[in-house]
């Protein structure tokens, strides 16, 4: 019976970000970490590896997969109400204390993340997909970048079966890893954890190639939107919300900020969950910065207008939600406002087309992926 480790050393081939240097090293691109790897070894990440002078990487299997209302990953300005099928495999290259994707995030580094691989094809993912009417594929659950060949080759069967795509992602990134997905990935989602690379080191980063991915992401013509957790006592002091949404306005007072409640989770239980207070809070922060939109989330119903989508110029409510649920929409064909004309940043379909579901599930076709023979 293999282990967790011997099955997923199989489940790989050779990788397409990194080079080759002397003495049989590599140096992969895929995330910031930018690890020079010798022979017989593995990245941080735990799931890339040198053998014989080569990287491989993760290939031909899910951990996880998912239907999820756009709403939930979260994006708010692309596609509202559409559904996206989301997958993810193992491994990331940080390691937060608070994760809640941790038992498919930590495998092989914490020995109680234990995930059961799936057999799966891009084909039948994406076949999966299209039965179930999503519109949206998107990687997510474990940290997509680290796992990019994958998700290309999965990208490429959506796009050829007109799906969007997208990326939920820690934002750790280099220049190599995001032209390798410029052309197969439309939407981005980036977790801005915190704006003190203190924090940042703590997680196992550090916060500048998190900023330099957020500037490079929206040069390069993603759509971007931006995820922070809000932990008291971590993150939440009025000076770094400060200076995180000033960074965001330089970037484009147009991308969504969603700020969204903590609890506790994983190995981070001292902090209190985050209340609708502190919400409101880092939002006036970022409304004074000069962001447009900013979102308060995973407190439905409990932060007044925070869930809603107004018109930057008259003010006028163009999309109402209570959580992941899509309770009004007033966007014009082309994205304006309907009273002043205004146009609202985003990717948006010509008509709102209604919400095949506001919850997560999985899908019915989900046995159609085979378990891969695994014991631990
Ligand atoms: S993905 Fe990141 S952590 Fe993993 S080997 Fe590559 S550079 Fe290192």
């Amino acid at each position: 019976m293999a282990t967790l480790k011997e099955v997923l050393d199989q489940s790989v081939r050779e990788g397409e970000l990194y080079e080759k240097l002397d003495r049989g090293f590599v140096r992969c691109f895929a995330c910031g970490h930018c690890c020079p790897i010798p022979d017989g070894q593995v990245g941080v990440c735990k799931v890339r590896f040198n053998r014989g002078g080569k990287l491989y990487v993760p290939w031909g299997y899910a951990a996880g997969v998912q239907c999820d209302p756009i709403e939930k990953k979260p994006f708010f300005h692309a596609y509202p109400g559409a559904l996206a099928y989301s997958f993810g495999m193992l491994g990331c290259d940080l390691h937060c204390a608070y994760c809640q994707n941790w038992v498919t995030s930590q495998a092989l580094r914490d020995p109680s993340a234990v995930s059961p691989p799936l057999q799966a094809t891009p084909k039948e993912m994406i076949s999966d997909a299209l039965r179930l009417g999503a519109k949206v594929v998107v990687s997510t659950y474990n940290e997509p970048l680290i796992t990019s060949e994958w998700a290309v080759t999965v990208f490429k069967e959506a796009r050829a079966a007109g799906l969007v795509t997208g990326y939920v992602s820690n934002g750790n990134g280099t220049p190599q890893v995001l032209e390798y997905l410029r052309p197969w990935v439309d939407l981005y989602k980036v977790d801005l954890k915190s704006f003190d690379d203190r924090h940042y080191r703590k997680l196992g980063g550090r916060l500048q190639p998190i900023l330099d991915t957020i500037c490079r992401l929206h040069a390069m013509g993603f759509w971007v939107e931006i995820v922070t957790l809000l932990i008291p006592g971590f993150n939440d002091s009025d000076d770094e919300l400060n200076r995180l949404a000033g960074f965001l306005v330089s970037v484009s007072p147009d991308i969504p900020w969603h700020v969204t409640a903590f609890h506790k989770d994983y190995k981070m239980t001292d902090p209190a969950d985050t209340r609708p207070a502190d919400l409101r809070r880092a939002a006036v922060i970022g409304k004074k910065a000069g962001l447009r939109y900013i979102y308060a989330g995973n407190l439905p119903g409990q932060v007044g207008d925070l869930e809603n989508t107004h018109c930057p110029g008259c003010g006028e409510l163009l999309i109402g939600r209570y959580g992941y649920l899509i309770t009004d929409y007033r966007l014009t064909a082309d994205g304006c406002c309907p009273v002043c004309g205004t146009s609202v940043a985003g990717r948006w379909a010509s008509s709102f087309q209604g919400q095949i579901t506001a919850y997560p599930f999985l899908p019915r076709a989900h046995r159609r992926l085979h378990l891969v023979n695994l014991a631990i």
